[in-house]
C-alpha cells in the first residue's frame, strides 16, 4: 500500500509510550522495515516536514501537546546472523533480540534481558545494565541523515559512545536504521541461565505500573568528585560505588522522597528512580516530581542530577 495512504494526522501517541502519557503528533506513520521507512522518509521530505521517530517509546516524556511534522512509529522483527555478527533492524526488540542471541549461544546481550524498547533507542542512548551496555556490542550503525538526505555509516568509535550516551543524541539529524552487533560464542545453557538470574532481578526491582524507566542518569564517581568532593569521598567509604557509579535512586531514597505525589504521577515506593503513572498523570505532574526531585538533591547534595528519560517533542 502506498505509504501516504496509511499516514495518519492528529495521531494521538499516549498508547505508544510506556509512561501513557501523550500528545499528538502532526503526522503519523508506523512502519515495520526498511521499505516502508525509506518511503516514508521521503514522503516527509517531499513536505519538508522534520521527523521524529518513536520506537518502543520507552524512554520518552512526551512534553508537546503537539508534535509537529512525521512522527515514525518503529517496529518490526527484521535481522541476519552471520556467524557472531547479528544485522537487525533499529525497529527489532533489544529483549526479543537478546533472546535470538542466547538460542544461538552468542554472549553479549543477557545484561539487556527484559529491557523494553527497540535496538536503534538502545544505540542512540547506549542502553545498558548490570554492568554492561549496549556500546561493547556495536560493530556498526547504518543512520538516516535528515541534513544530507542520505544513509550513513558509523562504526563503533564514530558513534561517540559513553554512559546513557551517543552521537546520535547530539545530532538529531541522525536517525538509527540498521546495525550490526559483534558477539562472542558461548554456551548457550549458561548465557540463558546468566539472562533468567537479570529477568528475576528485574521483576524484583522495577515497578509493574507505567513508566519511563529511570528518570535520571546514575551518578559517576568523577561527577561527584567534581561537584561535591566530601560526598564521593563518603560513599566510597561506605563503599556504594558500583563499577564506578552510584545509584541516583540511593540519593532520592535518603532525602525520603519515595511516594512523593504531584497529581497522579508518583515517586516509585519500589525504586526511587522510577516515576509512576498511577493513573491519569499529566506531563505537568510529572516535571513537577523531576523538579522538585532536582532541586532537592541540589541543596542537599550539591549534585545536578540528569535526565536520563528523553524529553519527546522538545
Ligand atoms: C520498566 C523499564 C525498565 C527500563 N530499564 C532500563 C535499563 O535497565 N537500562 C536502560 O538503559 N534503559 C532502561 N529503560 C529505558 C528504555 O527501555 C531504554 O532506554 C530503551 O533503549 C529505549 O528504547 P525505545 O525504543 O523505547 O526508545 P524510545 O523511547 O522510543 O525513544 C527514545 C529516544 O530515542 C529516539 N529514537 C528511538 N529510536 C531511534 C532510532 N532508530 N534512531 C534515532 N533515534 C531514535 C527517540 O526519538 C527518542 O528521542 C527502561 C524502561 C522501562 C519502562
Amino acid at each position: 500500500m502506498p505509504i501516504e495512504k496509511i499516514i495518519k494526522k492528529n495521531y494521538n501517541l499516549t498508547s505508544l509510550t510506556t509512561f501513557k502519557i501523550g500528545g499528538r503528533a502532526e503526522f503519523f506513520v508506523a512502519v515495520k522495515n526498511r521499505k516502508e521507512l525509506i518511503e516514508a522518509i521521503n514522503w516527509a521530505k517531499n513536505k519538508k516536514l522534520p521527523l521524529l521517530f518513536l520506537a518502543g517509546g520507552s524512554n520518552v516524556l512526551i512534553i508537546k501537546k503537539k508534535i509537529k511534522g512525521l512522527v515514525i512509529k518503529i517496529s518490526g522483527e527484521d535481522y541476519t546472523v552471520n556467524e557472531n555478527i547479528i544485522s537487525a533492524w533499529a525497529g527489532i526488540g533489544l529483549a526479543k533480540l537478546a533472546e535470538v542471541t542466547y538460542g544461538l549461544g552468542l554472549i553479549g546481550l543477557e545484561w539487556a534481558a527484559g529491557i523494553p524498547g527497540s535496538l536503534g533507542g538502545a544505540v542512540r542512548g547506549n542502553a545498558g545494565a548490570y554492568g554492561s551496555d549496549i556500546s561493547g556490542q556495536v560493530a556498526e550503525a547504518e543512520a538516516y541523515d535528515q541534513a544530507k538526505g542520505e544513509l550513513v555509516k558509523l562504526n563503533n568509535q564514530a558513534c561517540g559512545f559513553s554512559y546513557r550516551h551517543s552521537i546520535f543524541k547530539e545530532n538529531r539529524n541522525l536517525l538509527i536504521v540498521s546495525v550490526n552487533l559483534k558477539l562472542t560464542p558461548g554456551e548457550a545453557t549458561e548465557i540463558k541461565n546468566l539472562a533468567k538470574v537479570n529477568i528475576t532481578n528485574r521483576a524484583r526491582t522495577n515497578p509493574k505500573e507505567p513508566s519511563a524507566g529511570c528518570i535520571f542518569k546514575n551518578l559517576e564517581y568523577k561527577k561527584i568528585l567534581k561537584e561535591n568532593r566530601e560526598l564521593a569521598l563518603d560513599l566510597e567509604k561506605k563503599g556504594l560505588f558500583r563499577g564506578g557509579k552510584i545509584g541516583a535512586a540511593y540519593l532520592i531514597d535518603q532525602l525520603g522522597l519515595k511516594g512523593r505525589t504531584r497529581g497522579e504521577a508518583k515517586i516509585s515506593d519500589q525504586h526511587a528512580n522510577f516515576i509512576i503513572n498511577t493513573g491519569r498523570a499529566s506531563v505537568r505532574d510529572v516535571l513537577s516530581l523531576i523538579n522538585l526531585v532536582k532541586k532537592k538533591v541540589k541543596n542537599k547534595y550539591k549534585i545536578n542530577l540528569e535526565e536520563e528519560v528523553e524529553y519527546f517533542g522538545d
